[in-house]
């Protein structure tokens, strides 16, 4: 089967927020299609949004993946839920939220699934971290709260 490249987001911030992008990244790589072969730095950034919420930690990881991207999706989707995650508000807190930022070269602008992810470019806490990890040269908004905290958990 086909080999994919996918990069994903990661952000938390509820509850033990590193443990809870771990255990993020354990549930991705316990999936028997998906091998996480990149993670970026942990960045603490203040949320962009909604404001009266914690500052989120953020990551960028990339994966190898059989799986195609629909498919992908719902892995990332029942790993927020298994991490319980609430959803009251929109860009609200959150113990995990997984977004799907590229995958291979694929452009769509399916509202279930957009590619590239249509907010990635404005948002420097994704820019950074995903920085870490790939030969990224385009411009990134300026964020002075976007701060590095933690070397990569693999
Ligand atoms: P956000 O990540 O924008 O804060 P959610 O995580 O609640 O919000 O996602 C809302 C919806 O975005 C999901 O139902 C999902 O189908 C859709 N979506 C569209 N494109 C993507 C993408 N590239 N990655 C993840 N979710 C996406
Ligand atoms: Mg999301």
């Amino acid at each position: 089967m086909a080999e994919h490249t996918a990069y994903l987001s990661l952000g938390s911030n509820m509850g033990d927020r590193e443990d809870n992008l771990r255990k993020a990244i354990e549930l991705l790589s316990g999936n028997e299609n998906i091998t996480v072969s990149k993670c970026a730095n942990i960045y603490e950034t203040e949320p962009v949004g909604y404001d009266d919420q914690p500052y989120f930690l953020n990551t960028c990881l990339e994966v190898k993946t059989t799986l195609d991207p629909y498919s992908l999706l719902k892995v990332c989707q029942k790993i927020e839920n298994d991490l319980h995650r609430v959803r009251i508000i929109r860009n609200g807190p959150r113990t995990i939220d997984l977004d799907i930022l590229l995958y291979d070269d694929m452009i769509s602008d399916d509202p279930i699934l957009t590619l590239p992810h249509p907010r990635m470019f404005e948002r420097a806490f994704v820019l950074c971290p995903l920085k870490d990890i790939t030969e990224y040269t385009g411009t990134i908004p300026e964020d002075k709260s976007v701060r590095p905290v933690d070397k990569p958990y693999i």
